[in-house]
């Protein structure tokens, strides 16, 4: 066992900081009150490697692993969570194709999304099917050469600005079991009878794109299937064992920014004629926080490496993601209340990172969701 990262992984590191520090930090605040994501940021983060590093060379990728990917986005999130958001969904949904595509969907829609040319994104949440993908009832009925697409997904992230999107559909509603009914469809989104409604006023992550989507008779090819007719729900646990990671390392930087924002502000501020960091109610506050902050990062990494090993685990993964997650909710509660009324007011980045915070507890499966899948899993359930 070996916890230390290579140099190229410290390398990483200390690019995506220093990029993130260089580049979204003096943006932050006002995209996330336009609720903008400026494009030339993704061109320039994919310039620099930053997008679509585990694809392999072939397909416009670094050929790396997730915990390079893992390392990226913590640091991305560290330093502004809305901007981190946007780019880090600009691929999400990818590794569909990545783990069941066709060569030539690979080689057609993985290198415009490296280049940050092209955004895409996973549809799978509706109306009456959230915590519940099974009972989704998008429909995509074959017809010749064609499949046809009815039906409404909601909270689709980039849903109004991606170039294509991956959607969990419908496809087989007699089969006996509920995880054969559904499969993966590709969809771009320049097709006759695709709506999109973008959703303003988000609680956080607000420069972040999502919305509402609607497929009218939305006929695309056969070859868009992705993957296996009626294979859709078990690619889609799959998937969720990859994103559930990056979801985490979300988590682990959001924590770390919250926790040095807390470092700093209890240094300066003055109350009872001592700064606040020489309570000793304050102090054991950052120890709990840097604590939690360490285990959730040594369990991102964890649930990453087993990925790179080729040795994707439900359990890992889902622990990692209600971990750090909550850690990320937690820590940014008391980073917020060391800063007080300033911290509520908006004088500060932390009132940006505590709404944002909450998002993580809830999308890619909600805690309850992540803590159901552990236990299936100890119990046998
Ligand atoms: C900003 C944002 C971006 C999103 N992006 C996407 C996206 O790109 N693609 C996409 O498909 N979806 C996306 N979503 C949707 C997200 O994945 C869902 O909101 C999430 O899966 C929960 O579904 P729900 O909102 O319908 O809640 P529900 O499923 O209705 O759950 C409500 C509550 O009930 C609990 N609950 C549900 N079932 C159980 C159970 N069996 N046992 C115990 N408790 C339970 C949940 O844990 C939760 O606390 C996004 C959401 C947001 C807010």
């Amino acid at each position: 066992m070996d916890f230390e990262p290579s140099n190229r992984q410290k390398h990483i590191r200390t690019a995506a900081r220093e990029f993130a520090e260089g580049e979204l930090a003096p943006i932050a605040q006002d995209c996330e009150l336009k609720e903008e994501f400026p494009k030339d940021l993704l061109k320039k983060a994919s310039q620099l490697g930053f997008i679509g590093v585990f694809f392999k060379k072939d397909y416009g990728g670094l050929g790396l692993g997730y915990l390079e990917h893992a390392i990226i986005l913590e640091e991305f999130w560290r330093v502004d969570p809305g901007l981190g958001q946007a780019l880090a969904q600009a691929i999400f949904g990818s590794e569909q194709i990545l783990l069941f595509g066709t060569e030539e969907q690979k080689k057609k829609y993985l290198p415009p999304l490296a280049r940050g040319e092209w955004v895409c994104g996973f549809s799978i949440t509706e109306p009456e099917a959230g915590s519940d993908p099974a009972s989704a009832t998008t429909s995509a009925i074959k017809d010749g050469e064609e499949y046809v697409i009815n039906g409404n997904k909601v909270m689709i992230s980039n849903g109004s600005t991606a170039n294509f999107l991956l959607v969990f559909c419908l496809t087989h509603p007699d089969a006996a079991s509920k995880s054969k009914r559904h499969s993966v469809l590709l969809v771009e989104t320049d097709r006759s009878g695709y709506k999109a409604d973008r959703i303003h006023g988000k609680m956080g992550v607000r420069p972040s794109d999502t919305a509402n989507i609607y497929f009218n008779n939305v006929r695309v090819p056969k070859e868009n299937l992705v993957g296996i007719e009626g294979n859709g729900f078990m690619q889609l646990m799959r998937f969720l064992d990859h994103s559930r990671v990056a979801v985490a390392a979300q988590g682990v930087g959001l924590a770390q920014g919250a926790l040095e924002q807390a470092i700093t502000y209890v240094k300066k501020r003055k109350q009872f004629g001592q700064t606040l960091s020489s309570f000793q109610v304050t102090q054991v506050k950052i120890a709990e926080m840097a604590t939690l902050v360490e285990t959730a990062r040594s369990l991102a990494c964890k649930a990453a490496w087993d990925l790179d090993r080729g040795n994707p685990n439900t359990q890992v993964s889902a622990m990692a993601k209600w971990w750090a997650c909550n850690v990320a909710v937690r820590v940014v509660d008391e980073a917020l209340q060391l800063h007080g009324g300033y911290g509520y007011i908006g004088d500060y980045p932390i009132e940006r990172f505590y709404r944002a915070a909450k998002l993580l507890e809830i999308y890619e499966g909600t805690r309850e969701i992540q803590k159901l899948a552990i236990a299936r899993r100890i119990l046998g359930t």
